[in-house]
């Protein structure tokens, strides 16, 4: 008999996450079906997406190889039958205080940020760079970590030395770009881009680094279509520019900048996103979805 839900202290939900604890030393994270947009949760949820992003994490922690926080698999007998296949457990850990940034292509805040100051995090970069160019070469990117419903913000590599330590920071830096250089080659063999990606680390028990949250899903990260990618303009995300259009397009008549809630989204607009999400899953892990584990 699998344990009740209910039998977990809930300790934090994010925007489409809910975190409880099964014992001082083992969390549950259970994905939801929520998708944000332009900072809003939209509703409805989108039918499965919670296993879907559960189902790539699994994929990408499994492939990567590097220490992490699993603490069992996909069914393991602590995690409540309503939730199969959308959680993981994994070991609480002290969480480093600094969202890992890499990005191996300019976009959002880094754009922002190199049109200013001609730098990104306080890493210099080339002139005549321009929305989506691909970088020289990936840099490291940290951001604080924000109190919920704040923003994150970018730091200098500088900022993470004082607050972390020189070593540390190092480390932090060399893991990241190590990760996202090895997800970003597979997931360019699979004909996606991974834009940028942001990892959590915790400490393990030894005080080595160890490889956290979700990882390499496209809500940490920003997945392009490698057949349509154009440099020079906004690229569309592999998987909420359905979502995007419908909402800044004339149908929605929503108002983004009069700070409303986005419209219901209409039925063929979550199919087509859902299937959007499975897509993505299967191109890069080259498994069927339809085998991972479902509630039971
Ligand atoms: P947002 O929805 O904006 O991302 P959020 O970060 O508060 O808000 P989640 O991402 O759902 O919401 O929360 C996951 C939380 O769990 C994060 O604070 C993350 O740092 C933390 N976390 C992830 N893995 C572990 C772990 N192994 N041990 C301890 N905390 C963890
Ligand atoms: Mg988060």
């Amino acid at each position: 008999m699998r344990p009740e839900l209910n039998t977990y202290t809930h300790l934090a939900s994010g925007k489409v996450r809910e975190i409880y604890e099964i014992d001082p030393e083992t969390l549950l994270l259970v994905a939801s079906d929520r998708i944000s947009a332009y900072d809003h949760v939209l509703s409805p949820a989108i039918p499965d997406k919670g296993r879907i992003l559960t189902a790539m994490s699994f994929f990408w922690f499994d492939v990567l190889g590097v220490p992490n926080h699993l603490a069992g698999g996909p069914t393991d007998a602590r995690i409540p039958a309503e939730v199969v296949g959308r959680s993981m457990v994994v070991r609480k850990l002290p969480m480093v205080q600094v969202e890992c940034v890499a990005r191996g292509y300019l976009t959002g805040s880094g754009l922002l940020d190199y049109r200013a100051t001609g730098a990104v995090c306080g890493v210099e970069l080339p002139a005549g760079l321009d929305e989506a160019s691909r970088l020289p070469e990936p840099i490291f990117t940290p951001a604080t970590k924000a109190a919920q419903g704040d923003h994150d913000e970018n730091i200098s590599f500088s900022r993470v030395v004082e607050q972390e330590g020189a070593d540390r920071a190092d480390q932090l830096r060399t893991a990241t770009l190590d990760i996202y250089g090895r997800g970003a080659a597979l997931a360019a063999d699979r004909g996606i881009i991974l834009a940028d990606t942001k990892f959590e680390f915790g400490i393990g028990n030894d005080g080595e680094l160890v490889l956290a949250d979700e990882v390499l899903t496209p809500d940490s990260s920003r997945y392009w279509e490698a057949a349509s990618y154009r440099a020079g303009e906004v690229q569309p995300s592999f998987d909420k520019q359905i979502v995007r259009n419908w909402l800044t397009g004339d149908d929605s008549g929503w108002d983004r900048v009069a700070d409303q809630p986005p419209p219901e989204l209409p039925e063929p607009v979550v199919s087509r996103t859902r299937a959007r999400y499975i897509e993505a899953y299967e191109w890069i892990s080259q498994k069927s979805f339809a085998d991972w584990p479902n509630h039971e």
